[in-house]
């Protein structure tokens, strides 16, 4: 038969199986928007890209500059490098400082050893660390609502002198804390915290001390607050949710516990379609996704086709704000 054409061979086979592919099972995906990068992260990235263009490779970044693996690869195969302290920077290359901002000790070592540095701090972190030094100056003592050792945290803490900032970061330790002068007393919050959770130690605290002066609205930006709306409003709705972002980013761990707060207990955080756990998948119809703020959304059209393959998906996109916030770039960068 090797020298018959194919569709004679075809004829002559005495029974054909014809083979037909399995339906795929139905998916719908809740896609929540906003989600992804906010303005500061969009800013602290293009602040490294213009450096680079600006100064040539390498230029030195301290710590991540977003939490985000991807964007920080991807930053380095362009010609930045990464490091966790200034002493790890040479004399002669510049360094950016990262989004979450610095204590002020680390532009005070730069300006020391003449480094050549751009601030990247995003300005709603500035905002903040503006706040906690007019009430230091008006001699209150600044209780900040944050995590430890989050980087944020760390720098805002260090814009004031070691110990005038007090840190709570639950409603117990609002119910404990032990103050100088309740007179005299300001807070101050991280600014990718849980709306609600936020609401609640806020609360505490003027309970407490009724004195206490603080933001009308807390310092969580508007685009933590609009993500964690987003997730609010189709958590209910949905079977299972996927968070794109890292499991170091406040912001993104903080939309995790809000889809489970609001409805949805079978929410997670993953870095990328390719971490996904698909058993964990299994039975559900209906999956929301969004992305912390630090995460692009490239890695979001990643997890849709990753589902496109295996499922029969339909995607409706649940926006719940428009976004149009832009924050302007250093001028040592522009023109
Ligand atoms: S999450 Fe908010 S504070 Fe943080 S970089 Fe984005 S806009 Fe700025």
């Amino acid at each position: 038969m090797a020298g018959a054409p194919a569709s004679e061979r075809d004829r002559r086979l005495p029974c054909r199986t014809v083979m037909t592919a399995e339906p795929k099972t139905p998916l719908t995906i809740l896609l929540a928007s906003p989600r992804g990068f906010c303005a500061g992260v969009d800013r602290a990235i293009q602040i490294v890209e213009r450096a680079i263009e600006r100064y040539g490779r390498p230029v030195y970044v301290r710590h991540e500059i977003v939490h985000n693996r991807y964007v920080v690869e991807n930053l380095e195969a362009r010609g930045a490098v990464f490091v966790d302290e200034l002493d790890q920077v040479p004399d002669d290359r510049p360094v950016v400082f990262s989004a979450h901002g610095v204590p002020k000790a680390v532009p005070a070592e730069a300006a020391r050893r003449r480094l050549h540095y751009v601030d990247a701090t995003c300005p709603l972190v500035s905002k903040v660390h503006r706040e906690a030094e007019r009430h230091h100056a008006s001699g209150r003592s600044v209780v900040l609502i944050g995590h430890a050792g989050h980087p944020e945290v760390i720098g805002t803490m260090g814009q004031l002198p070691p110990g005038a900032v007090l840190l709570v970061e639950d409603v117990a330790q609002a119910e404990a804390l032990e103050v100088p002068d309740a007179a005299n007393l300001a807070f101050a919050t991280q600014t990718t915290l849980s709306v609600d959770d936020t609401l609640d130690i806020v609360a505490a605290l003027r309970r407490r001390f009724p004195a206490i002066q603080g933001p009308k609205l807390e310092d969580i930006c508007y685009a933590t607050t609009n993500r964690q709306a987003a997730v609010k409003a189709i958590a209910q709705r949905c079977d299972a949710l996927v968070v794109i972002g890292a499991a170091n980013s406040s912001n993104s761990m903080r939309l995790v516990e809000v889809a489970a707060n609001y409805g949805c207990s079978r929410s997670r955080l993953v870095q990328r379609a390719s971490e996904m756990d698909w058993q964990w998948l299994e039975g559900a119809r209906r999956l929301g996704i969004t992305a912390g703020a630090s995460a692009p959304e490239l890695l979001v059209d990643e997890m849709i086709a990753a589902c496109r393959a295996r499922y029969e998906v339909t995607v409706e996109e649940v926006r719940t704000i428009e976004e149009s916030v832009v924050f302007k770039l250093p001028r040592q960068l522009v023109a």
